[in-house]
């Protein structure tokens, strides 16, 4: 068992102690079944959340209306869910009401696919009531029950297919794909921002091209913001070599620039999608830097301005489309930047109004501006001498 489950054995040996159930499951059960690095432990129990706070000391309330309850043990915090069924799901997206149950089967006939189905004793045995370690084995996603009815009840398990089948590298069964063709627009009912994670995990997968074969192919993108319009640039890139992209901008700029979008545009994508500023922050910058690595007009002024990691992230896209630079090629052009940041000027305001003899006002953000430009273009040595006498030029001509 991985380092994590062992920690969280004398926990579950506590609550079975105290006359309840207690598993391990859904992501870390499959991943540590798959050999795959865990993330988050999630543990269930038969005990509801006031039985879990009796047992334990020391516990947070940090969803205890769903039924989870986080218990602290050795400076760790473990969540632990009450088995629950959910029914109604009248808005397609989440449960009119939530239900705490003693039966594991309930809990387990709830969750969305066969893989993530599973559970694990803390002895490590595994209950597999949905032949979720066959489909495991076999690289399959299929749905818990009908597939028709699970994506009704929540439209996000779709994106959610879509996503394993690029992060696990697996397949779709067919009845499961079935109902996702038949069911896509109900994606519509859910929040972007949910719909946005999956999409970020799908094209951070393993294997991003045929996640993104799911996506086209049950249209489900027609039914995401601003994508309907570009079947064919998604096709396009799924025919890429698989690709290795590591942060959100990078998926972002992947997409901006793939769209051939600009500026504003690039503004008006992303705030459909609700991401944050700084997403569009480097997400723009990073698409300009891709289109000036691409013509291979690549000037020092968008050097400094990207910054080294934006340039990688960058650089990264370029090589998917033919891109000539290697990376080394381009921090080596970076590296060689006379300075990488404005502090680095050999030249502060203070300086300026005192040895130029100038007065407080935009006047010296303006000219420590320009001096940043031409000293990172090379036009000038940072030097103090040279950046007063320069200053002072400006000045002179106004
Ligand atoms: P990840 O590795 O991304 O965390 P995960 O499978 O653990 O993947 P979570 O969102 O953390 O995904 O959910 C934990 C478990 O809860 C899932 O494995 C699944 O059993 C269940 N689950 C999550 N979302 C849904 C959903 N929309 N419908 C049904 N069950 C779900
Ligand atoms: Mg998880």
């Amino acid at each position: 068992l991985p380092e994590e489950f062992e920690q969280a054995r004398p926990i579950m040996q506590k609550i079975e102690a105290a006359g309840f159930e207690a598993y391990f499951v859904g992501g870390s059960v499959r991943d540590t079944i798959l050999g795959n690095t865990i993330h988050d432990v999630d543990i269930a129990s038969s005990a509801y959340p006031n039985e879990i706070k009796q047992i334990f000391n020391r516990t947070v309330d940090t969803g205890i209306e769903h039924g989870t309850v986080m218990v602290l043990e050795h400076g760790e915090g473990y969540e632990i869910t009450t088995f629950r069924t959910e029914s109604g799901y009248q808005d397609f997206r989440r449960p009119d009401s939530v239900t705490f149950v003693r039966s594991l089967t309930e809990d387990l006939q709830r969750r969305d696919f066969t893989i993530n189905a599973l559970a694990m004793r803390e002895n490590g045995e595994i209950i597999d009531l949905f032949s979720g370690l066959k489909d495991l084995k076999n690289g399959v996603i299929k749905a818990v029950g009908d597939p028709q009815q699970r994506f009704h009840e929540d439209a996000l398990r779709m994106m959610r297919a879509a996503r394993f089948a690029s992060q696990l590298d697996f397949t779709i069964e067919a009845k499961t794909m079935a109902g996702i063709k038949a069911n896509a627009s109900l994606l519509t009912k859910i929040a972007v921002e949910r719909i946005r994670v999956e999409l970020e995990k799908l094209f951070l997968g393993q294997n991003p091209t045929s996640g993104i074969e799911v996506f086209v192919n049950t249209k489900l993108y027609q039914y995401c913001p601003m994508l309907a319009p570009f079947e064919i640039d998604l096709r396009q890139l799924a025919t890429l070599e698989k690709w290795d992209l590591s942060l959100p901008s990078e998926v972002w700029a992947l997409l901006a620039y793939t769209f051939y979008l600009h500026g504003k545009q690039i503004n008006q994508f992303l705030k459909a999608w609700k991401t944050s500023n700084q997403v569009i922050i480097d997400t723009v910058q990073v698409v300009a830097a891709i289109n000036e690595i691409s013509e291979e007009v690549l000037t020092a002024k968008m050097l400094y301005q990207t910054g080294k990691e934006r340039l990688i992230s960058a650089n990264k896209i370029a090589l998917l489309f033919g891109g000539e630079l290697t990376t080394d090629d381009i921090l080596k052009r970076y590296d060689e930047l006379p300075i990488k940041h404005k502090n680095e000027l050999e030249l502060n305001g203070k300086q300026l109004l005192q040895e130029a003899n100038l007065r407080p006002g935009p006047i010296i953000g303006k000219i420590l501006q320009r001096l940043e430009q031409d000293v990172v273009e090379n036009k000038i040595e940072n030097r103090h001498d040279l950046l007063i006498e320069a200053a002072k030029e400006m000045v002179k001509e106004g």
